[in-house]
C-alpha cells in the first residue's frame, strides 16, 4: 500500500512540478556528473526483436545519461551486425545461456528486458543475479508469482528495477495527469479507453498463450488500463469483462478482442477495449463534472494529441519517450533515487489483468479489493 501511494504520487509530481523537475532533476544530475564527469550508465539490450531495432537503440543514441555498451542475443549472426552498427565490443556480447557472465563486467550497468513476456522473469532473474540493474519492458510478466520473482531478486541484488512504462515520461499524458489531479474539470466521473491493432504474422508469439501470457490485453491493452489508474490515481476495485474471437483459426490461444469496465474508490467508472482484429482504436476520453478532456492518438511512439470540452487543444512538444525512459532510470540509478515505474506497478497491472481475464472466463464481477 506504502509503495502504491508512493509511485502514485511520484507520476503527479511529475507532472504537477514538470518544469521544476527538469531543473531538479538537472541539478541532481550535474551534482553526480561533477563527482564522475564522464559517467555514463551502460545499457545492454536483451532482446534484439523489434523494440531493440527500431526504437530503443536509436533511443540510447539520443540520451544524456546511457550508452549502448552490450547485447544479449540468440543468434550469431544477429551479434555480428549489431557488433558492425553500434560499435559494441565482443567482451561485451551475451546470450541468454551466458548471462551470469556480466557480473564481471563493468561496461554494463543495466540490462533491458525486451524478450517475449513469459521469458521476462527469467531474464530478468539473470541479470538481477549477475548484479545488474534491471529495466525490463511491460507487461512485467505472464503471472503475479513471475512478477514477484523478478521483485525478490532485484531486492535481493540490491539492484533497481523499473518497468518500460514510456508514458509516464510522455508530456500529454502528463497533462491529462495534471487536469485530473488539479481538477480543472471538476471530479473524474467516467473513463473511456482503448487500444487495438490489427496484428500480421499468425506465427508470431504474440499469439501463442505460453510465451505472451494472453493477446491483446497483455500486449496494448495494458496502456488503456494504465491510463485509467494514471488518471485517477486510483486502484479499481471491480471488474468485469467480456472478450470475443471471430477467426478461432487465428485466435486459437488469446482473445482477439475485449472489453473490460472497473470501478475505482472515488466512484468513477471505466469503460476499456483492446483488439488484435482492426485499426483505429488508440485513445482516453476522461469525462468529469464540468467537462471532458481526451487524447487520441493517446498511445503512439509519436503524434499524440487531443482536445479539452473547453475547446482548448492538448498538444505539448514531442519526445523520444524510451530515451525519456532510459534517462531517468539512469537518473535514478546515478542518484540512487527510487524510480517512479518500480516493479510494484507491473505487478499492480499483471494482477488486473489476471482478474479482467477471470471475469470474461466466469461471467462473474471480480472484486479486487
Ligand atoms: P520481437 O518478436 O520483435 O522481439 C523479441 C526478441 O526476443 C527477438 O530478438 C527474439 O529473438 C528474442 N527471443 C528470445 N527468446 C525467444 C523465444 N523463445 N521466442 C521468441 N523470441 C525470442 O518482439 P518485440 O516487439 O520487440 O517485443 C519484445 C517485448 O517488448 C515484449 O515484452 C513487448 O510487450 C515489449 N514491447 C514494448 C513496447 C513499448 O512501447 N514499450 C513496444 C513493443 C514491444
Amino acid at each position: 500500500m506504502k509503495m502504491k501511494l508512493h509511485s502514485r504520487r511520484e507520476f503527479i509530481k511529475t507532472t504537477a512540478l514538470a518544469a521544476a523537475s527538469v531543473s531538479f532533476a538537472g541539478t541532481l544530475a550535474s551534482r553526480v556528473r561533477a563527482a564522475e564527469p564522464d559517467r555514463k550508465i551502460g545499457f545492454a539490450l536483451a532482446g534484439l526483436g523489434r523494440l531493440s531495432t527500431y526504437q530503443l537503440a536509436p533511443a540510447l543514441h539520443k540520451t544524456k545519461y546511457c550508452r549502448l555498451t552490450g547485447i544479449v542475443t540468440g543468434h550469431p549472426a544477429e551479434a555480428e551486425e549489431w557488433k558492425a552498427q553500434y560499435h559494441i565490443s565482443d567482451k561485451n556480447i551475451y546470450n541468454y545461456d551466458n548471462m551470469e557472465k556480466m557480473a564481471d563486467n563493468p561496461d554494463i550497468d543495466v540490462v533491458y528486458i525486451v524478450t517475449p513476456n513469459a521469458l521476462h522473469a527469467e531474464h530478468s532473474i539473470k541479470a538481477a543475479k549477475a548484479g545488474k540493474h534491471v529495466l525490463c519492458e511491460k507487461p512485467m510478466e505472464v503471472s503475479v508469482k513471475k512478477c514477484q520473482q523478478i521483485i525478490d531478486a532485484c531486492k535481493r541484488a540490491g539492484r533497481q528495477l523499473a518497468i518500460g512504462y514510456r508514458l509516464h515520461f510522455e508530456p500529454n499524458n502528463l497533462e491529462c495527469v495534471r487536469l485530473a489531479r488539479e481538477k480543472v474539470f471538476g471530479d473524474l466521473k467516467m473513463i473511456e479507453a482503448g487500444f487495438g491493432f490489427p496484428i500480421g504474422d499468425p506465427t508470431q508469439w504474440r499469439l501463442k498463450r505460453d510465451l505472451a501470457g494472453g493477446g491483446p490485453l497483455m500486449d496494448v491493452g495494458i496502456y488503456a488500463l494504465q491510463a485509467t489508474r494514471y488518471l485517477t490515481g486510483e486502484e479499481p476495485l471491480l471488474v468485469s469483462a467480456i472478450e470475443t474471437v471471430t477467426d478461432p483459426v487465428k485466435f486459437k490461444e488469446v482473445e482477439e478482442s475485449i472489453v473490460w469496465q472497473t470501478k475505482f474508490p472515488s466512484g468513477v467508472i471505466t469503460h476499456c477495449s483492446s483488439t488484435y482484429n482492426f485499426p483505429g482504436l488508440n485513445y482516453f476520453k476522461a469525462y468529469a463534472k464540468k467537462g471532458w478532456f481526451e487524447l487520441n492518438p493517446a498511445y503512439s511512439y509519436s503524434g499524440i494529441q487531443g482536445q479539452r470540452s473547453d475547446r482548448q487543444e492538448i498538444h505539448l512538444p514531442e519526445i523520444d519517450q524510451f530515451a525519456a525512459e532510459m534517462d531517468d532510470f539512469a537518473q535514478c540509478i546515478l542518484n540512487h533515487q527510487p524510480t517512479k515505474v518500480p516493479g510494484e506497478e507491473g505487478l499492480r497491472d499483471v494482477k488486473i489483468m489476471m482478474a479482467i481475464y477471470e471475469a470474461a472466463r466466469t461471467g462473474k464481477t471480480v472484486s479486487l479489493a
